[in-house]
């Protein structure tokens, strides 16, 4: 085996290790999830193990070009081809249709209407994949519609399948998330919406400096990265005294909802002090809907209404 293979097939344990870690914490805290988590880390495992076969070759950004496209503050998706393969996509989703359905009853329901469509010409999957990008959910809507399927189960399945080429675009391009030029909530790379907030308390230096906590905003689409500014609503971007509102619950201290007093839009937001690997957008997502549902209890908005 040659010496990137080896060191390669080392990432994936590791990435497998921290997954299944991680989810335990979840449960430990957050037990009612158990079913749901059960199921999607085979999805989440599958995404990590396929990564070495997934065919992405994202047109080359250099730091300088890098800087220029974020300072006139560009998406780098605006101005450059992220070269994802359509066979790599159909692949993905050819293997992740077999995981789906191995699910419970709905999923095999829905994989096999899939395929008919697929059958009979009536759905493109490889095109369809390859158009997805955040907030063109109307792709998601019509085909949802044309299959005959629920929307939400069918971007489930899309994102599951472009989730993994688009974070290999994002490690390209954005290889690291301290952008100083980039002090935006939509998505540096693609240009979405943020699906979560982090809040991380870093060490402090050398010099005995005080811990300083970093906010971090994480994009469901591509799982980029990146730092804004605190106390600063994502949506209409007020910094006024007392419009920066949270609720959260005694007994899940390290999750709140964050939320805007003028605009009533909202976010999640995770405390990662304690967690030490980087955060699975996706798990993480999955296992704070109940965070949602609070939200909507009280009528706010998610961020992905806004623009
Ligand atoms: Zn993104
Ligand atoms: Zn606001």
């Amino acid at each position: 085996m040659s010496g990137s293979a080896s060191s390669s097939n080392g990432q994936v344990e590791k990435d497998l290790k921290a997954l299944q870690q991680r989810a335990g914490q979840i449960l430990k805290a957050r037990p009612a999830y158990k079913e749901m988590v059960d199921f999607y880390l085979t999805v989440f495992r599958r995404q990590i193990e396929w990564r070495h076969r997934l065919v992405v070759h994202p047109q080359t950004v250099d730091d300088d070009q890098r800087r220029e496209c974020l300072g006139h503050g560009q998406p780098l998706l605006e101005r450059y081809d992220p070269g994802i393969d359509a066979q790599s996509l159909l692949d993905l989703w050819t293997e992740m249709k077999k995981v789906f359905g191995r699910g419970n009853q709905v999923l095999r329901q829905a994989v096999d209407k899939i395929e008919s469509a697929e059958q009979a010409g009536d759905f493109l999957p490889a095109t369809w994949l390859l158009e997805q990008r955040p907030g063109r959910y109307e792709l998601v809507a019509e085909a949802g519609r044309q299959i005959g399927i629920d929307e939400s189960l069918l971007a489930t399945l899309a994102r599951a399948v472009t989730l993994p080429h688009w974070q290999m675009v994002a490690q390209n391009w954005l290889p690291n998330d301290g952008l100083e030029e980039w002090k935006r909530f939509r998505c540096p790379t693609c240009g979405g919406p943020p699906g979560l907030a982090e809040l991380c308390t870093e060490p402090g230096g050398s010099e005995g400096l005080a811990p300083s906590p970093r906010r971090f905003m994480h994009c469901p689409f591509c799982g980029s990265r990146w730092v804004v500014p605190g106390l600063k609503c994502p949506a209409c971007q007020s910094t006024r005294e007392g419009d920066a509102k949270y609720y959260y619950t005694p007994e899940e201290p390290e999750l709140r909802i964050e939320f805007c007093k003028s605009c009533h839009h909202y976010i999640k937001v995770l405390s990662t002090e304690g967690i030490r690997a980087r955060l699975h957008v996706g798990l993480e997502l999955l296992t704070t809907a109940h965070l949602d549902a609070m939200a909507q209890e009280k009528n706010l908005k998610p961020l992905e209404t806004y623009s």
